[in-house]
């Protein structure tokens, strides 16, 4: 469904949604819409419920509804689209088939980086910082891989309530590759109602409020600031009369 806001949802995902019969999500999601979709049946569900919700859509579509499950941003990214897929490739065959589209979305690295100016003309790694699904250890060779690797970093699940101390672990690992002076960007409920943005740096990122609702942006060392934007350079700048020893 996009990052919120009606206007960044996909035609695609707008016709999906218009021609369903019952939409799922998580209770968030739903409210944001239920004024677009009126006269649909809404069943939502809360975190942590994904499995059952995932299992009820299909058994509803089996049932022979059309169903939506929706995921903010775009559904193969840390949404329901590969649960879904290994939902059903688990179902013990001759229950009923039932055809499946996963339409893509903007999702919450694109709506924050559109917020922040162009921190993503070049490579990027994006990492959530939640460990509940992922072991931490792992998250931390991430982290590592992409600071040696000089990637920007996306941040996204960065900071829960009950989880605090991630982001700070993650800003003291990406300062063994880059500068304190390094472009950040926080952008919080990018492209949903009103987008709080923030810019400032790798020493000062967390003096600022940083929760689950918002997508942290770390520049690496081609990344500039200047006025309100941070940009990430690709290159293009570069003079071209200057030729590299292979091309002599
Ligand atoms: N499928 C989603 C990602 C889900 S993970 C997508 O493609 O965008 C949820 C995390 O994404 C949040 O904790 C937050 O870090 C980030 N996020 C999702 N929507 C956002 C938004 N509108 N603004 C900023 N961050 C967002």
């Amino acid at each position: 469904m996009g990052p919120g806001d009606a206007v960044q949802m996909t035609g695609r995902a707008r016709e999906a949604l218009s021609v369903s019969d019952v939409i799922f999500g998580y209770r968030t999601y739903l409210k944001l819409l239920r004024e677009e979709f009126p006269g649909k049946e809404l069943r939502e569900s809360g975190m942590m419920k994904e499995v059952e919700r995932c299992r009820d859509a299909i058994r509803t579509a089996v049932s022979g509804r059309k169903v939506a499950l929706v995921s903010s941003g775009d559904a193969g990214v840390y949404g329901m689209a590969g649960l879904v897929l290994e939902l059903l490739r688990d179902r013990k065959g001759g229950e009923g088939e039932i055809d499946l589209e996963i339409v893509p979305g903007v999702s919450a690295a694109q709506a924050a980086a559109s917020l922040l100016g162009a921190p993503l003309m070049n490579d990027y790694a994006l990492i959530s910082l939640s460990d509940l699904l992922t072991p931490w250890e792992t998250i931390v060779r991430r982290l590592h891989g992409a600071g040696a690797g000089d990637f920007v970093v996306v941040l996204i699940n960065p900071r829960s309530r009950s989880r605090r101390e991630q982001i700070v672990e993650a800003k003291r690992i990406l300062l063994e590759y880059r500068e304190g002076k390094t472009p950040v960007g926080i952008v919080r409920s990018a492209l949903r109602g009103e987008s709080g943005v923030v810019l400032t740096d790798l020493d000062r990122m967390l003096d600022h409020e940083i929760d689950m609702l918002t997508t942290v942006i770390v520049g690496n060392s081609e990344t500039i600031r200047f006025g309100d934007v941070m940009v990430t350079k690709r290159g293009y700048g570069k003079d071209k009369n200057v030729k590299t020893k292979n091309e002599k």
